[in-house]
């Protein structure tokens, strides 16, 4: 049975940070969400912790919703949307983090949408030479990955192991794997840049099995394929990746 499209139950939740839209169970959290952090406590914090002001009446201190630090209202002014929090309105965020929020608008206002509507590859499993063409979409809660075609693959998101984009002129080795450090320090890929995203190698874990399973997805040149979508997938699903890495290591 699939269970990747099950309409999950969300319940509103209110915290010391503001309104928060979450799944009724856990297991049912997308993969590129963040816990709330721990807010620094108040006697911990006599001074704002960017410009060192000290706390009184009248400077009043404000906590930071994505890194839990104490500011004073100018160094912590920016209320910025973080979904990866399932917060409902822009929260109050540091200077640093507000940025690294606003960048993370991009993916969930535009890649993810883009995920969303799919892409078509011709996908190879395992070692085997065979290909396959299909769709590949990332499901509605963000926690699978559906291909179709004349088979139907279901690859749960947190159980992908490793990522790695092929772009033009570039031929995958044993070396070229992208561990996890190579990929948030690889160049990102731009739709149309000279680095243009021709294929992925997926590595994961199938339900029931301790061994990886790799998939190849090769943006082909079929009449039915838009290589330029598919190249705008593949730079979408290189930001999930490192979206879905930094919540693994929260
Ligand atoms: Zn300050
Ligand atoms: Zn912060």
């Amino acid at each position: 049975m699939s269970g990747g499209e099950a309409c999950d139950g969300k319940k509103l939740v209110r915290s010391s940070s503001g309104l928060r839209m979450v799944p009724e169970h856990h297991a049912a959290r997308s993969p590129f969400g963040l816990d709330e952090p721990p807010w620094v406590p108040d006697k911990d914090c006599p001074r704002c912790m960017q410009c060192e002001t000290k706390f009184d009446f009248i400077t009043r201190k404000h906590h930071c919703r994505r890194c839990g630090k104490c500011f004073c209202d100018k160094c912590c002014s920016k209320k910025v949307p973080l979904p990866r929090m399932c917060f409902v309105d822009p929260v109050r965020q540091c200077a640093e983090c507000a940025f690294i929020s606003q960048k993370e608008t991009e993916f969930y206002d535009k890649q993810l949408k883009v995920l969303m509507n799919g892409a078509t590859f011709s996908v190879a499993r395992g070692t085997s030479e065979k290909s396959e063409m299909m769709v590949c979409r990332l499901s509605n809660n963000q926690r699978y990955l559906f291909l179709d075609g004349d088979s139907h693959y279901e690859i749960e998101i947190a159980q992908i192991s490793t990522v790695q984009i092929l772009t033009e002129g570039f031929t995958p080795g044993e070396k070229d794997i992208h561990t996890y450090t190579s990929l948030l320090e690889s160049q990102h890929i731009t739709e149309g840049g000279n680095t243009r995203a021709t294929g992925m190698l997926l590595q994961y874990k199938a339900p029931g099995s301790e061994e990886l399973t790799q998939m190849k997805f090769t943006a082909s040149e079929d009449f039915n394929s838009n290589k330029k979508l598919s190249a705008a997938w593949l730079a979408a699903m290189h930001k999930a990746a490192k979206l879905l890495y930094e919540s693994r290591d929260q």
